[in-house]
């Protein structure tokens, strides 16, 4: 129903719709579409930005692309500046997923559909669809893997082992379904004492890593070194992104760990970024969770384009996200637990990362 009325919607303010399909679609055809990105710090990013240009030049659309610097001060202004420039649809992945409420009001008010890319935008009626992934699985690939290694699957009375626990930034939505997805699988673990969390710090609140900056995520595991593991050693480590889980990996490598009597822990990631699948493969991070982005950015300009041509966008999810104004109609992709193992066949013969580029 949700998707219906926003197409009623686009239809009533005269983007599309009966009669004037003919001259709306010639409108729609070089219609320019203002594409905002959180930031260039990390390689994904970059790359979706590229290939939603792409796809979208490729159905004869013209594109605006910014990037934001995670700062949403400056994001809420640049998407100001895109719906100044007359855009005709907006994609937006939210530095932070409540600040652009009064803008994207802005921008219902200029008619421009909104596709929230990623990261859903919250508390405002007027994000119209949401490209992403299964988020929660995302985490729970990562919580799989580690009591998998760890031997804990089938009934194993294995232990107890010792696991510190990341998240993501928590002004980014995604951040508790990765972190919800993992507890799904290891919480069962903890109950038992099969897995102990050495440093007590168990609460969202208490591991979330503001901008998923990975100086900082170095820092608290230091921090939990010192304070916690004066004896004992950490086993594993759930961490939400590769860029955090390089962090993680200097503070332990300062830490000795790595050294002949002192293994690095089981430490998981996701992007499957080339420093990350270098490292996976100098058996250093222990896994990545792999997201085809090219596949987003596809399905997000085919929303698009659906709606700029009175067309109702493919959805395959209508209740998972509730942004706490509407349920979102979303789709979501598949998202794929990456190790040495299979780094070859998932990331580099897709064509994803260039062989060369792991060199
Ligand atoms: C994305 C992840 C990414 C993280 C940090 C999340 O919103 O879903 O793929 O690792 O942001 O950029």
């Amino acid at each position: 129903a949700t998707a219906v009325s926003l197409a009623l919607t686009l239809s009533a303010c005269g983007q599309s719709g009966e009669g004037g399909s003919e001259e709306d679609k010639g409108d729609s055809k070089g219609a320019t579409i203002g594409i905002a990105m959180p930031t260039k710090s990390s390689e994904r990013w970059i790359a979706d930005g590229d290939n939603v240009v792409k796809n979208l030049e490729s159905k004869g659309y013209k594109t605006k692309l910014v990037f934001g610097e995670d700062d949403p001060d400056q994001q809420v202004a640049q998407v100001e500046n895109l719906i100044t420039q007359d855009v005709k649809a907006l994609i937006v992945a939210a530095i932070d997923n409540k600040s652009l409420n009064n803008v994207l009001q802005q921008a219902k008010d200029a008619d421009i559909p909104v596709i929230s890319y990623d990261r859903l935008i919250l508390g405002t009626e007027n994000v119209g669809y949401y490209a992403s992934f299964d988020n929660e699985k995302v985490g729970e690939l990562q919580g799989d893997y580690i009591v998998d290694k760890l031997g804990l699957k089938d009934g194993s009375e294995k232990g107890p082992f010792n696991i510190e626990l990341f998240a993501g930034s928590n002004d980014d939505n995604n951040t508790r379904y990765f972190f919800q997805g993992a507890l799904n699988v290891l919480q069962p673990y903890i109950d038992k004492k099969q897995l102990v969390v050495g440093s007590g710090q168990t609460e969202l609140n208490q591991v979330t890593t503001l901008r998923w900056d990975g100086g900082t995520a170095q820092k608290r595991m230091d921090d939990i070194l010192t304070s916690s593991y004066k004896s004992g050693r950490v086993d594993a480590v759930l961490s939400p992104y590769d860029g955090i889980s390089i962090g993680i990996l200097s503070a332990l490598k300062s830490d000795d760990y790595g050294s002949k009597n002192k293994p690095l822990p089981i430490v998981t990631g996701q992007d499957a970024e080339v420093a990350s699948v270098k490292s996976i493969i100098a058996d250093q991070q222990s896994m990545t969770v792999y997201k085809d982005t090219r596949e987003l950015a596809r399905v997000a300009t085919n929303m698009v384009d659906a709606l700029l041509n009175d067309k109702e966008p493919e959805v395959n999810d209508t209740k998972t996200y509730d942004n706490g104004a509407k349920v979102v109609p979303a789709y979501l992709l598949e998202p794929v637990a990456v190790d040495k193992a299979n780094y070859q066949k998932t990331v580099v013969d897709s064509g994803y990362i260039k062989e060369s580029d792991l060199k």
